[in-house]
């Protein structure tokens, strides 16, 4: 039975005695294989960060209805965009210093196709352009003004998405201008979300207003594949959410893959990533931060894990839809 504690004492050389709990060998090297206790095998099944039931009910609903795990991925993430109480993403979402809603999102499929837009205005379902963006052009990613020539150009509707209540929120925040790039754990709730049909066909989307009160025109990880989102059709898929600066950086999704694709398990492959956060904070001497992770493997198996207490994730595996706690390090 592997231990947290013990985990994060292992090396990926082999080690001797009782640090090596929790591995199998590979050769000579230790592969961490720490569990998620609620992790159980099982498909169809769909993951999204933070507590947004509607968005994984959502999400299964497709698959269940026949839908891809694409059409699932983009109906759940459709969710918190369309929500004006979600300051996050989409609608509602916390605008920049300047007072503009910009929009970033990512989709991508079981066969490695993506499409991204970044900096987008004025489009509530910034996800779905995402996805025309990976359909209909011969491009990864859009942003700007082309996104939004582009979001025109496919039927999407121009609209206000600042809402009176964040509004309020950033005039509140002029009055100190206090420029700090720092994610708490209260601020974000970028959806990411993984979805797996009942053959193992994965796909994720991301979706994101971004770092509240941002530089105009900063773009995050959520829309970068390999950041906030990857999937690898053979090996599973992971998603972000937290301060995207840290998680470009260590390209945490791209890494719980290749993680995954080494041997370790979901949930090893999360904790990992999030010791590069922490090793990669430190050297930047960035603090008070957040920034969490969840993986999904073929089984169905999945890993969670942040940066610090406060990150959760809705379930909707084996016929239920539930939340749950994801472990953290500090
Ligand atoms: N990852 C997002 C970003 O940095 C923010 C968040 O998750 O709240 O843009």
């Amino acid at each position: 039975m592997s231990n947290r504690r013990d985990f994060f004492r292992y090396t990926l050389v082999a080690a001797a005695g009782a640090a090596l709990t929790g591995c199998v060998q590979n050769n000579d090297k230790a592969i961490p294989q720490s569990s998620n206790p609620a992790s159980v095998k099982g498909r169809p099944v769909v993951i999204a960060t933070w507590n947004n039931l509607i968005a994984t009910e959502t999400a299964m609903k497709k698959l269940t209805e026949g839908g891809s795990a694409l059409d699932a991925a983009e109906a759940g993430a459709r969710i918190p965009e369309a929500d004006p109480n979600d300051v996050s993403v989409g609608y509602g979402g916390l605008p920049d210093r300047d007072g503009n809603v910009t929009l970033d999102a990512c989709v991508m499929d079981d066969k490695g196709n993506s499409g991204a837009v970044c900096f987008l205005k004025n489009i509530k379902h910034p996800v779905s352009v995402a996805r025309k963006v990976m359909e209909n052009t011969p491009h990864n990613m859009i942003c700007g003004s082309g996104a939004l020539e582009f979001a025109l150009s496919q039927g999407f509707i121009e609209e206000d998405l600042l809402t009176e209540g964040s509004r309020k929120a950033w005039q509140e925040w002029l009055k100190e201008k206090k420029y700090q790039p720092v994610i708490n754990i209260e601020r974000h709730d970028t959806i990411g979300i993984l979805a797996m049909d009942k053959d193992g066909r994965l796909s994720g989307a991301c979706t994101t207003s971004g770092l509240s009160y941002k530089m105009s025109g900063r773009i995050g990880d959520s829309p970068i594949i390999g950041a906030g989102l990857f999937v690898d059709n053979e090996i599973g898929a992971a998603c972000a959410t937290g301060l995207g600066e840290l998680v470009t950086q260590t390209l945490g999704s791209f890494l719980i893959v290749e993680l995954m694709r080494m041997g370790y398990s979901p949930q090893a492959a999360c904790e990992e990533a999030v010791n590069r956060i922490i090793r990669r904070a430190e050297a930047a001497g960035v603090t008070d931060y957040q920034a969490g992770f969840l993986a999904l493997d073929k089984n169905g198996e999945h890993g969670a894990f942040s940066v610090v207490q406060g990150f959760n994730y809705a379930l909707y595996q084996n016929n239920k839809n539930i939340v749950l706690e994801a472990g953290h390090k500090l």
